[in-house]
């Protein structure tokens, strides 16, 4: 087992790492930048080094800071997190040359899955189905629009690099397509060094449900069943649950099962969400993330396994620690995401969290590193922690959640919360009826009222 770790992120999930690594015994490294020396994961981890300027591309995306900074302290794993390096093969590489474990799967896994046109091409060799699209790479507008009128409009147009819900045009009819590809291709090229793009069915009610899986070094995988995500606001998840309201405990276990196959042919190590988007019975793979997800928590508190632990210690080359029949997936479990943003206009809302009293009592979990004091940076993504609540069914989820919302105080700052609090309240999301199309429109219409 690893003595020391150096974790290459912040926030919230810097936190949970040092979290886990404390009850294995292992040493921890965060690494900050000027902005962030405050932050709670540096003050309770064991050392603490700074690797630059707040910007992230001088900070958490410098690999040579980084890597010196394992080098300086003696760390013999780095753990990426989610978003920063967690998905760059490069990086993944370079931590292993350097005589560092990679916590997380091999280079040429997260190079094939991080191209979405591959990594749609890898599932349906290995047996998934895919929403229905271009074979391809969409090379000119010409042949795209062809294929589009073949496939039928509305079509979406997506950047293969893309990621974190940016990255996609819908085009509704034949006249848009030209002028949308073209746009499509330049933002893409902009926005991540990229101009590849290819196409999809634009699916009209869809929901987005995600199978959590795990592999190790000696050939096992498993799944540990889907998080419902399908509560959308641009592409970007805002609640997230677990069993999804709409699958049968038989379709869990069979998409379940096909998803490990996938891994398991693969040679996959570690954690892995796949997505699919999921419409009348069927699901449609849709992209791999080769990292631990945002949302992981809703898993842990549904399968009681500490999915951290979990990646530390397949990467040290241990066996999984359960097997597919171990797994038991107990009650029910949700979690939404706490944004340091205007409920209202969602225009961020950084600054110094006056005071801070959270939620507690039977089945909450809050996963934050913010504290009465703290300073929101304005540099970094506005998310500044998660609500979990776990209960014996989805009813019983709701009531805490609401109950968890109404003890929190977040003074100074403005937070997402009290959209929470009217999503919880929702008639269509009460009967779990919704879609990743249903809280955009639900807004839209709540927005228009008001005018
Ligand atoms: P990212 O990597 O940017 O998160 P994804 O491919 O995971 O991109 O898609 C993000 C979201 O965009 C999905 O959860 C879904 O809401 C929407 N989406 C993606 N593909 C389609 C599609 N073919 N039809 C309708 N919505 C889609």
């Amino acid at each position: 087992m690893f003595k020391k770790i150096l974790i290459a992120n912040r926030g919230e999930i810097a936190l949970r790492i040092v979290r886990a690594c404390k009850e294995m015994g292992i040493q921890t490294v965060a690494i900050h930048s000027t902005a962030d020396a405050n932050a709670m994961a540096v003050r309770l981890a064991d050392e603490s080094v700074c690797i630059g300027p707040p910007q992230s591309r001088d900070s958490y995306l410098n690999i040579h800071a980084i890597l010196s900074a394992a080098a300086l302290t003696g760390a013999d794993a780095i753990h990426p997190g989610y978003g920063f390096l967690s998905e760059n093969a490069q990086f993944a590489r370079m931590v292993e040359e350097h005589g560092f474990t990679f916590i997380g799967p091999k280079p040429e896994h997260i190079d094939t899955m991080g191209d979405k046109v591959m990594a749609k091409q890898t599932a349906q060799k290995l047996g998934l189905p895919v929403i229905p699209g271009s074979p391809g790479a969409v090379e000119d507008a010409e042949s795209g629009l062809k294929m589009a009128v073949e496939m039928g409009f509305p079509i979406l147009i997506k950047a293969a690099s893309g990621g974190g819900g940016r990255g996609m045009k819908v085009v509704h009819q034949e006249s848009e397509f030209v002028e949308q590809y073209k746009t499509a291709r330049t933002e893409a090229k902009a926005n991540f060094g990229d101009d590849t793009v290819y196409m999809e069915k634009y699916l009209g009610q869809p929901r987005h449900i995600e199978i959590q899986i795990f592999g190790d070094k000696h050939g096992n995988a498993i799944h540990l069943g889907e998080r419902d995500c399908s509560t959308q606001r641009r592409h970007q998840k805002v609640v997230e649950e677990a069993p999804s309201p709409a699958l049968t405990a038989e379709a869990r276990r069979e998409i379940g099962e096909r998803t490990a196959e996938m891994i398991r042919q693969m040679g996959y190590v570690g954690a892995g969400t796949i997505e699919f988007l999921w419409e009348n019975g069927k699901f449609y793979f849709m992209e791999m993330n080769t990292r631990i997800q945002v949302e992981h928590p809703v898993t842990e508190m549904l399968t009681g396994l500490d999915l951290i632990a979990e990646q530390i210690r397949v990467a040290a080359g241990e066996k999984l620690s359960v097997t597919q029949d171990q797994v038991g997936f107990n009650g029910h479990a949700m979690e939404v995401r706490i944004n340091a943003e205007d409920p209202e206009t969602f225009i961020p809302s950084p600054g110094e969290i006056k005071m801070l009293h959270v939620a507690g009592g039977l089945g909450v979990r809050i996963d934050s590193a913010v504290y009465s004091g703290y300073k929101i940076p304005p540099y970094y993504d506005s998310m500044v922690g998660k609500l979990i609540v776990h209960g014996k069914n989805r009813a019983e989820c709701i009531a805490r959640m609401k109950r968890a919302i109404g003890e929190t105080v977040v003074d100074g700052v403005k937070t997402t919360l009290p959209l929470h609090l009217w999503i919880l309240e929702q008639p269509e999301f009460v009967s779990g009826q919704y879609n990743i199309h249903w809280l955009e429109k639900k807004l839209a219409a709540k927005n228009a009222q008001k005018e």
